[in-house]
C-alpha cells in the first residue's frame, strides 16, 4: 500500500510512520517530495488494520499498490533511480547515456582485450562489457575463461578505468564475480532463475537484468522485483530482443517500443542491446540510433579485435573501426535527442 502523507506533515510524523509499518514486518520506500511524502509499504497487509494507520498523525490517505511488481513500479518511486558509480558515472535519469561495450567472451589474449578497452575509451563507453563464464547452447562452444577472464577485466579497468560488466551464471559465483566486477549482468537464460535472483539481490554491487528471451514485460519486472525485494536497489533492465517466428534475417526481435513501456512502468534504468537483439553487425548502428531514439538509457554493444575469429558471436560484433564510427553518430544522436527530443514526447502522457 502506498501512505500519502499531509503536505505539511512533520518529518517526526513521516518518522513515526515509517517507523510503525517497519514494527509491522513491512519493508518501506520513502519518497520526499517537494509537493509531499508517500511511503510505500510491502508486506501482508493482513498485519494491520488501515484504519489505524489512517488515523495517525500526518497521514492524509491509504491507496492499494495496483502492480504486482510493487518495488520496481513507479507507483511507489515516482522519480527515475539513477545508478552512481564511484568515479561519479552515472545509469539512468535524464542525460546520462551509458555505453557498455567490448568482446562478447574475453579470450586468451589479454593485449586484446586492452586494444579493445582503449578504443571503447576514447570514443566515449564508460563500461567495458565481456564475458568469463559464458552461457552457451552447444556444450562444444567455447565456455568462457571464468577467474582467468575476470582477472584480465580487472586488470583492464586498472588501467583505464573503465567499469567492468560480466555475466554471472551460478548463484553460488556470486561473491567471486562481484569481487571483479562493478555490474554483475543475469543473462537472457537466467532470467527466471531465480536462486541467482536472490542471491545478486543479497549483494550491493549493481544488476543488469537482461530480459528473458521470451519474457513478458510483467515477468521481466517481476524478475527485478526478487532483486530488489532482497534489498539491492540497484538494477538496470536491458531489452536484447525476444523470440520470434522467424530467425532468418535477424537472430531475435528487437522490442524497442518496451523502452518507454517499461520507463512509463517503472523507475529502474533501460539499456538496449542490438547486437544479441539482431545477430548481425549491419543492423547493429541503425538499430543503436533507434534504441535512443526509443529513449534507452544506454546500450550494449559487442566489438572485438578481430571479429571474425572470436570464439563467440562474431557477426554481431563490430570491429574497432566500425566501433569507433558507430560511437561518433551515437554522440550526436544522444545530444539531439537529448535537447530536442525527450521534452517534445512529454507532451503526450501515456
Ligand atoms: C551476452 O551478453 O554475451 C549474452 C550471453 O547475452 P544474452 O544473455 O542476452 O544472450
Ligand atoms: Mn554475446
Amino acid at each position: 500500500m502506498i501512505i500519502v502523507m499531509n503536505a505539511d506533515a512533520t518529518d517526526k510524523q513521516i518518522k513515526t510512520v515509517d517507523s510503525r509499518l517497519q514494527e509491522l514486518g513491512f519493508k518501506t520506500i520513502l519518497n520526499q517530495g517537494d509537493v509531499m511524502t508517500v511511503i510505500a509499504a510491502i508486506g501482508d497487509k493482513r498485519l494491520i488494520e488501515t484504519e489505524s494507520l489512517e488515523s495517525m498523525d500526518g497521514v492524509k490517505q491509504i491507496l492499494p499498490i495496483r502492480e504486482p511488481y510493487k518495488m520496481a513500479s513507479r507507483e511507489t518511486h515516482p522519480h527515475d533511480t539513477v545508478i552512481t558509480f564511484d568515479n561519479g558515472v552515472k545509469i539512468g535519469g535524464n542525460h546520462n547515456f551509458a555505453v557498455m561495450a567490448g568482446p562478447c567472451s574475453i579470450e586468451e589474449n589479454p593485449d586484446h582485450l586492452l586494444r579493445i578497452a582503449e578504443v571503447v575509451k576514447q570514443s566515449g563507453a564508460q563500461f567495458l562489457r565481456g564475458g568469463a563464464f559464458k552461457p552457451r547452447t552447444s556444450p562444444y562452444d567455447f565456455q568462457g575463461l571464468e577467474e582467468e577472464g575476470l582477472r584480465q577485466l580487472a586488470d583492464v579497468r586498472d588501467k583505464t578505468g573503465l567499469l567492468v560488466v560480466t555475466e554471472v551464471m551460478d548463484s553460488q559465483e556470486v561473491p567471486l564475480v562481484a569481487q571483479y566486477a562493478d555490474i554483475l549482468q543475469v543473462g537472457t537464460r537466467n532470467m527466471q532463475n531465480f536462486k541467482l535472483l536472490k542471491a545478486v539481490g543479497r549483494q550491493n554491487k549493481p544488476v543488469m537484468l537482461k530480459r528473458g528471451m521470451s519474457a513478458t514485460v510483467r515477468e521481466f519486472l517481476l524478475a527485478a522485483e526478487h532483486i530488489l525485494y532482497q534489498g539491492n536497489e540497484q538494477v538496470i533492465l536491458c531489452e536484447r530482443g525476444i523470440r520470434g517466428y522467424d530467425s532468418t534475417f535477424t537472430r531475435n526481435v528487437l522490442d524497442l517500443a518496451i523502452v518507454p513501456v517499461l520507463k512509463r512502468l517503472s523507475h529502474l534504468p533501460v539499456i538496449v542491446d542490438p547486437s544479441h537483439a539482431t545477430g548481425h553487425r549491419y543492423l547493429v548502428p541503425p538499430m543503436a540510433n533507434a534504441a535512443v531514439f526509443a529513449g534507452a538509457h544506454g546500450l550494449m554493444l559487442e566489438v572485438h579485435y578481430d571479429p571474425d575469429k572470436a570464439l563467440s558471436d562474431g557477426a554481431q560484433s563490430l570491429n574497432l573501426e566500425q566501433y569507433a564510427a558507430v560511437m561518433r553518430t551515437l554522440n550526436k544522436v544522444t545530444a539531439f535527442y537529448q535537447q530536442e527530443v525527450a521534452q517534445a514526447e512529454c507532451l503526450i502522457k501515456a
